[in-house]
Order: structure tokens, then C-alpha cells, then sequence
């Protein structure tokens, strides 16, 4: 990996750190067609678009639901196991946070009240490109679920080797959290679609109703066609590809914090790893270990790429503290703290996605079976946006309710503000319930 030396200096890191020039606003260019394109021809559009991208065009978008149902029934008796307990891990953790509605008595006969209220539809997107993601079908469902979400749909991209469907055991995740609206759809032409919705396909047998929010992570042309389609429905932050940022000191085993390194680096060669650390003898020996690990993992050539990549690399700074300042400057998705006193230091920190603490806290147990999300903020977005969460799913409602008396004796108040801002049709909005006798002003 390259290697940044940030010793013996207070400069400002932000500049210096290894974090790939992924140009959204490039992509968001280049995938600007494909959205329009389905918003105004619909089915075409999308089969065309996944023709091109993906190699395979599903004569029906929805995914018939004895199909979810099949896949369900080939799963592998351990990946079942697997899927049930992160499921019920991620409930447990997403019921638990839940907001509930308060209610703040302003004065005696005012209160304001904050409802949480659900979603009504939301747009789930899975992954399905380099790799496939039953996980993030967990990690999506869930806390919608747990929030109360009325309708769910998830897309994912079609499959070759699945007949046009999505890949098998992401149809099963769905079956076993009950989720029966499900469309072999990928890429920007997944994300125009359930923004726009579409019309009926060429089996004339499905149709997709637009939603009010997508969630999920994807690649660049996802998070492109994402911000695209800010504003035109709700958005999660962008959940791009993944990175990896370890705070370790000479107490941390090279084997683990190499291991890591590697788990992240196998989903894109986009993926960012990167080791922040005071100690040159544990960056030598971490690159030894990847010397070593690379070689000999599955993916080696993703991994080898990202490893190399301009947004991964070895920072060396004075001390811990240094170290804090950068990743703090860096809001890494996944944050992991190998070092001593390692709780302490993750209690400092204030940018990242996640935090892991620890020797046996790894991202990998984050990504499955923590009961934390793993759909989170990518490209620095952890500064000022937080993971998928219950709260992605819910907004919070102001509700007002003032007695006559409350009201009178505010009233004076409010037309003085009203009259301040030469908005006096809002204070009479108040005086027209009161004869003027009897409304106090705000000078009194
Ligand atoms: P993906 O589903 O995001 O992307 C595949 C789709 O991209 C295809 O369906 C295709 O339509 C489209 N596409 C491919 N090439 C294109 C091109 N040249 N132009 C336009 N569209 C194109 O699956 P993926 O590629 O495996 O990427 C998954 C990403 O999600 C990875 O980067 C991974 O790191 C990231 N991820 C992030 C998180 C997170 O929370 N941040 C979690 C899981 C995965």
C-alpha cells in the first residue's frame, strides 16, 4: 500500500489522505440518460438499459412470487442458519432504537408533540454486481420493518445464470422477512424506476408503483442515479464502495489488522483500506502480512487493485492522538480501533459510519451478524450523515395544540414577530380569535 507520512508536522491532513477521485457528478452524467429514458418510456428503457449493463433483459420486471417462494426452498440448510440469526440479531438492535412519540408541555394548556411516522413506500436497492448481498437485504428490510413501513420493494439486478432473476439466495433473504414485492432491476435504471415508477411490462403482467424513498448501497452508477434522484424522492446518504480505516498501535496483531484490510478491499476495486498508525514496525509487518494474504485470497485480484489504489494506503502519524485527528478528518464508513485502551479512544471519535472496538470487534461482524447495520455513509458523508437506521425510515412530526387560553396569552408575542417581519396577516390570523381587549402584547 502507499504510504503517507504525516509525522513531525501539524498540517491540516485532510488533503493528503488516500481517498479515490470518484467523480459523482461525472457518472451522475453519464447515467442521466438511462433515468430519463425510463421516466419517460418505462419498461423499454429499463430492459434495454439492463440488456446493456447486465448482460440479460427480464421479460418480467416483478419477480413472480413462487419464484421468491423457490428460492427460499433451495437455500443451503447453514445459510439459512446464518440468514435467521442475523435477522434476528439486526431486530433486536433496530426494535430496540426505535424513537417514540414525546410530548412537551410548552405552558400549562400548550404542548407540542413529536409523532414518528412511517414511511409509506420505500424503494430497497441490493446490490448484485461484483458480488451479491443477502445481507443487505437484512440490513435494508429490517429497520423498515421495525419502523413500520406499510410496503416494501426491493430491486436487485437480474442474474445470467438465474434465468433474469436476481441471484437466488437474495430472493430468499426476502422470503424470510416476508417481503413478496421484489424486481430483477439494477444499476441507475433500478434507482429511475422505483423513483418514477413504471408502467406495465411485456408480459403486461407487472407494473411498479413509484416509492416515496430508496435505500441501500450500490456502486458509482448507483450513488450517481441517487443523488440525481435526491429531491425527486427521499434519499439515505450515499452508500458507495465500501471503506476500511484502522486506528492501531504497536499493541494490535498485523494478521488481524491485514485481515481487515483485505475483507473490505475484496468488494470493489473502488474499496478503500486504509491503516492509520504512530508505529513503523506494525505498517512494515501489516504489509508483509498482505504480502503474504493477498495472494492466496478468492477475490486477489479486486483486492490487489484496491490495495494499490489511490484511495488506500498506510498513514504515519505522530501518536494516537494524531492519529484520532485523522480519521476524524477522514469519516471512514467503517472505523476499527485496534489498540490499547481501545474503548477509550472509540469513545473520542466523532467521524465514522460505524465504530469497531477492539481485536474482536471486526467490520466483517458488522457486515453479518453485529445487529448493526451495515448499509453506511461513504466518501467523508459520515461528517455529516449517520447509517441506515430505524430513523432513516421514520420523520418526526411536529404536532400543535394550544388551549384559547394558552394562546391569548402568547398572542401579543406573536403579532409583535408578525409585524416585525411586515407579515401582519399572520398576527391577525391570532387577534381575529380575540377581541383586542383581552390579547396581551408583546410590550406588556
Ligand atoms: P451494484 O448492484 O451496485 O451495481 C451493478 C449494476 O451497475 C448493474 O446492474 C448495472 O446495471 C450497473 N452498471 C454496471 N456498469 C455500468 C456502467 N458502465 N454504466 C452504468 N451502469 C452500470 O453491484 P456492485 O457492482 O457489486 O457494487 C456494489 C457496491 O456496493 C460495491 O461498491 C460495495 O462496496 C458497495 N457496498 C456498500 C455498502 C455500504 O453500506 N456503503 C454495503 C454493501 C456494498
Amino acid at each position: 500500500m502507499n504510504r503517507i507520512d504525516l509525522r513531525g508536522g501539524a498540517r491540516d491532513p485532510r488533503h493528503l489522505l488516500p481517498r479515490a477521485q470518484l467523480d459523482v457528478s461525472v457518472a451522475v452524467e453519464r447515467i442521466r440518460p438511462i433515468v430519463e429514458a425510463v421516466r419517460e418510456h418505462g419498461y423499454p428503457a429499463v430492459r434495454e438499459a439492463s440488456e446493456r449493463f447486465d448482460g440479460v433483459a427480464p421479460e418480467v420486471l416483478r419477480v413472480p412470487p413462487e419464484a421468491i417462494a423457490a428460492a427460499e426452498g433451495t437455500l443451503d440448510g447453514e445459510v439459512r442458519a446464518a440468514l435467521l440469526e442475523s435477522i434476528a440479531r439486526a431486530r433486536r438492535v433496530h426494535a430496540d432504537q426505535r424513537r417514540v412519540d414525546h410530548t412537551t408541555q410548552v405552558v400549562p394548556g400548550g404542548t407540542v408533540t413529536e409523532r414518528w411516522i412511517p414511511v409509506d413506500r420505500v424503494g430497497l436497492y441490493v446490490p448484485g454486481g461484483l458480488a451479491m448481498y443477502p445481507s443487505t437485504v437484512v440490513m435494508n428490510v429490517v429497520p423498515a420493518q421495525a419502523a413500520g413501513v406499510r410496503s416494501l420493494v426491493v430491486a436487485s439486478p437480474p442474474q445470467q445464470d438465474n434465468g433474469g432473476l436476481p441471484d437466488p439466495r437474495v430472493l430468499a433473504a426476502c422470503a424470510l422477512l416476508g417481503v413478496d414485492e421484489v424486481y430483477a432491476v439494477g444499476g441507475a435504471q433500478a434507482v429511475a424506476m422505483l423513483a418514477y415508477g413504471c408502467a406495465v411490462d411485456a408480459a403486461g403482467s407487472a407494473h411498479c408503483d413509484p416509492v416515496d424513498m430508496i435505500t441501500g448501497p450500490g456502486n458509482i452508477w448507483v450513488t450517481a442515479a441517487k443523488r440525481l434522484l435526491r429531491g425527486v424522492v427521499g434519499i439515505d446518504a450515499e452508500a458507495g464502495p465500501t471503506e476500511i480505516a484502522i486506528l492501531a498501535d504497536d499493541t494490535a496483531d498485523p494478521v488481524h489488522v491485514a485481515a481487515d484490510l483485505i475483507s473490505q478491499a475484496e468488494h470493489d476495486p473502488l474499496a478503500a483500506s486504509v491503516l492509520v498508525t504512530p508505529s513503523v514496525a506494525l505498517a512494515d509487518a501489516v504489509d508483509r502480512e498482505l504480502a503474504r494474504l493477498v495472494p492466496a485470497t478468492k477475490h486477489a485480484e479486486r483486492v490487489g487493485t484496491a490495495l494499490r489504489g489511490e484511495q488506500s494506503g498506510v498513514v504515519l502519524v505522530d501518536d494516537l492522538t494524531a492519529g484520532l485527528g485523522v480519521v476524524d478528518a477522514y469519516a471512514a464508513e467503517h472505523l476499527e480501533i485496534q489498540t490499547v485502551d481501545a474503548r477509550q479512544w472509540a469513545m473520542r471519535v466523532r467521524n465514522a459510519g460505524a465504530v469497531f472496538v477492539g481485536a474482536y470487534s471486526p467490520v466483517s461482524l458488522g457486515d453479518y451478524c453485529a445487529g448493526s447495520n451495515h448499509v453506511l455513509p461513504t466518501g467523508g458523508c459520515a461528517r455529516h450523515s449517520s447509517g441506515l437506521s430505524v430513523q432513516s425510515f421514520l420523520r418526526g412530526v411536529h404536532v400543535v395544540e394550544y388551549t384559547e387560553e394558552a394562546l391569548r396569552e402568547v398572542a401579543g408575542h406573536v403579532v409583535t414577530l408578525a409585524n416585525v417581519e411586515d407579515l401582519p396577516a399572520h398576527g391577525q390570523a391570532v387577534t381575529a380569535r380575540f377581541s383586542d381587549a383581552t390579547v396581551r402584547t408583546g410590550s406588556e
